[in-house]
């Protein structure tokens, strides 16, 4: 197998992606590329064609999720990205280096190049959805991530503790300027279960969810337990197994959105839906 490098730019015609969407949040380990594959895995299950381009340096964490440590290939018409079990293309920054445990200290300008070239040098063929995992933050990383794809909606992940900071709301705000739409937010690990007596507990207080909504203008898509199976069937592989009943309403959020918004981008970006 000849492993790909990246430089050669995909014919537009083998490249149909009729979404973009972005997974954001104010900072790490909230939960984000698990929502992102969640996402991914929950639309191939009812027939999307899902692509994910993992664009998270501080942590690249989805072909692990997915139990895939496959490279990429190149081809006549550029990469191919691998696939899941479920067929599902992925893209990581980690399939590109050596040795996939090396630490990623990659500056602005160089991440901003390998995602642009995540878009254009790719063979994803057709798509409904190409998910984009974002990196944490609201400084020149996750912007320039953001300003790299044609992204035409964000999802925005965080846990109750966050919500109550102005981090989010910055990086609603990022959002805003950009002139995308914010889907919803998810609220992870909004609580726990009691192993002892089976009672559900907010573990980190009471969600301040419904005020951060109300502030940034978008809607509390579900708040998803702290769920340890999760864990475990995440971190060893296993992200296509995962069945979450608190998940459901993100899923119906953007099966709807995709199938009632126009078509995007392959060539230029639709133009930008300010949100209210
Ligand atoms: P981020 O991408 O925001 O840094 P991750 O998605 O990698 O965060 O999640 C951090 C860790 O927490 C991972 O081990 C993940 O499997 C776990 N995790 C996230 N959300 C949940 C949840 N609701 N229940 C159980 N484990 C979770
Ligand atoms: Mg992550």
């Amino acid at each position: 197998m000849e492993t790909a490098s990246i430089g050669q730019t995909v014919t537009p015609e083998f490249n149909h992606v009729r979404h973009v969407l972005a997974v954001a949040s104010g900072k790490g380990g909230v939960g984000k590329s698990l929502v992102s594959a969640m996402a991914a895995v929950e639309l191939a299950r009812r027939g999307f064609k899902v692509g994910i381009i993992d664009a998270d340096i501080t942590g690249p964490s989805i072909p692990r999720l997915f139990g895939l440590n496959a490279r990429p290939e190149s081809s006549t018409v550029g990469i191919v990205p691998p696939e899941t079990r479920t067929g599902i293309k992925l893209i990581s920054v980690n399939m590109f280096l050596e040795d996939s445990n090396q630490a990623v200290i990659w500056r602005g300008p160089l991440l901003t190049s390998a995602i642009k070239q995540f878009w254009t040098d790719v063979v994803w063929g057709d798509l409904d959805v190409l998910i984009m995992d974002l990196p944490p933050g609201t400084a020149d990383v996750p912007l320039t991530a953001f300003q790299s794809l044609p992204v035409d909606a964000i999802l925005m992940v965080t846990t109750p503790q966050e919500l109550a900071s102005v981090i989010v709301e910055k990086a609603a705000g990022m959002a805003k300027q950009m002139h995308k739409p914010i889907l919803g937010i998810v609220e992870n690990m909004a609580m726990a279960t009691c192993p002892h007596c089976g009672e559900a507990f907010e573990l980190f207080g009471p969600s301040h969810a419904q005020e951060l909504a109300d502030r940034i203008g978008a809607p509390i898509l579900a708040r998803m337990p702290i769920d340890s199976n999760v864990t475990l069937q995440a971190d060893t592989g296993h992200v296509e197994d995962v069945e979450m009943p608190s998940f459901a309403p993100v899923t119906e959020a953007l099966a709807e959105y995709i199938a009632t918004t126009s078509t995007n981008t392959a060539a230029p970006a639709k133009p930008a839906t300010p949100q209210a």
